[in-house]
């Protein structure tokens, strides 16, 4: 076995500049739905049902596209809401709205509820924290599993305390470790009691159709079964095209019962005039249907599963015996954890970076920045071309290597 430090000084002396940061497409990716551009074209500027596009309206967006996405989303069409490109300001949104008038079965709305929490499965998705710090709703860790948060744990957390307001879910091929949520994680959060009678799940279904094997698990449906369960208003469903078209100028969704789609559009009504209707036009008329949408993942799961592959050959080869490393294998989504003995994952991602690596900070993946452990890493492997991918991934694989080495001696 060669020298650690020895391999890390040459890894250094290398120069080089990569990036394992962002779950970003490649240019690769976004030139797939290049030929979009150059639609509609002025000729076919009318929706579907006859609706100039370009002009104000239609805030709940365009009926075919939403017809379009309600399956994938499951969400019944008139319950889905088409908008522009960002499905992460819907959330932001929601939350201010929820901040600043009641939602449907709020006593009052949450800017005078005192204290407002939600719980975060960790690890999760920095952005969905970042939401929460801004606005000052507290951010409360539970863990996750192979299937979906810790149930035992959120049942008994939302039981008895009002001031847990709602849950950040990432359902399906969860940033960043992978995880898709099991029926019966599904039906446990559609049900549970909670103490707050305005909980809400925030559903950000943001990898439905994202799949990197011949595998299409299907979530359970959490608006259906939340209904069942006398409890219709819980979630809001949330996705995107940002990694199916163009992650700049893709078409965001937001699904939810009757009532809270209403709550929604009133308040909504009140900062827009309509969406961008060309855009949802050009990505109905360039997706066309179910099939086309899937056609059209295959051929991203082309261009990024030999990227995966790269991630867990390395880690394989490097770390398969060594206790302490442990990494995911998603089937789909864009990112894998890797999980290095506590304490050192700030210290590999400070390696990495002097030998010109950027990692995602660690302790990104957790409320406030900070894991308790020090131990995840956040790997994104979509955006560098797969030879960037290899090299870079060699590089942190030295990095591990190095802080263990240095672990071991102290
Ligand atoms: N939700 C999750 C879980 C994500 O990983 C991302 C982007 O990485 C987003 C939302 C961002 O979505 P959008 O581009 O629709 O704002």
């Amino acid at each position: 076995m060669s020298d650690p430090q020895q391999d890390y000084d040459e890894l250094k002396a290398a120069g080089l500049t990569l990036d394992l940061t962002r779950g970003k497409p490649s240019s690769a990716q976004l030139d797939l739905a290049a030929p979009m551009l150059d639609l509609p074209g002025s000729e076919l500027v009318r929706a579907a049902d006859g609706s100039d596009t370009r002009n104000y309206g239609n805030v709940a967006g365009l009926p075919e596209l939403r017809a379009l996405f309600a399956p994938f989303l499951q969400v019944p069409v008139a319950q889905l809401i088409a908008s522009n490109n960002s499905s992460l300001e819907l959330m932001h949104d929601t939350l201010v709205h929820a901040l600043l008038s009641p939602l449907p079965g709020a006593p009052v709305r949450w800017a005078d509820a005192g204290r407002v929490a939600f719980l975060a499965p960790v690890p999760g998705y920095d952005r969905h924290f970042a939401v929460c710090e801004r606005l000052g709703i507290d951010l409360v860790s539970v863990p996750m599993t192979a299937d979906g948060p810790d149930m035992d744990e959120v049942e008994r957390l939302v039981a008895d305390d009002p001031s847990i307001k709602g849950i950040w879910c990432v359902p399906k091929y969860s940033n960043p470790d992978g995880a898709v949520y099991s029926d019966e994680v599904v039906r446990r959060l559609a049900a549970m009691p909670t103490a707050a009678p305005d909980f809400r799940i925030m559903w950000d279904n943001a990898y439905s159709v994202h799949h990197l094997t011949e595998e299409e698990p299907e979530l359970a449906d959490v608006l259906a079964l939340a209904a069942e369960a006398g409890n219709p208003d819980r979630p809001f469903v949330f996705g995107s095209t940002s990694k199916i078209t163009f992650a700049g100028a893709g078409v965001a969704f937001l699904g939810a019962s009757e009532a809270n789609v209403a709550w929604w559009l009133t308040l909504t009504e009140k900062r827009t005039i309509g969406p961008d209707k060309i855009n949802q036009r050009r990505h109905a008329l360039f997706l066309r249907d179910g099939d086309g949408l899937r056609a059209h993942m295959a051929a991203h799961r082309e261009l990024i599963a030999p990227k995966f592959a790269v991630v867990e050959k390395l880690l394989t080869d490097a770390f398969a015996d060594t206790p302490g490393v442990s990494w995911t294998t998603p089937k789909g989504g864009y990112f894998v954890a890797l999980t290095v003995p506590d304490g050192l994952a700030s210290q590999v991602v400070a390696l990495a970076k002097d030998a010109g690596i950027v990692l995602t900070p660690a302790g990104a993946t957790h409320p406030y920045g900070k894991d308790p452990h020090d131990a995840l890493i956040r790997l994104a492997p979509t955006l560098p071309p797969l030879a960037d991918v290899e090299g870079a991934m060699a590089g942190v694989v030295t990095c591990v290597r190095l802080a263990l080495a240095r672990a071991g001696t102290r």
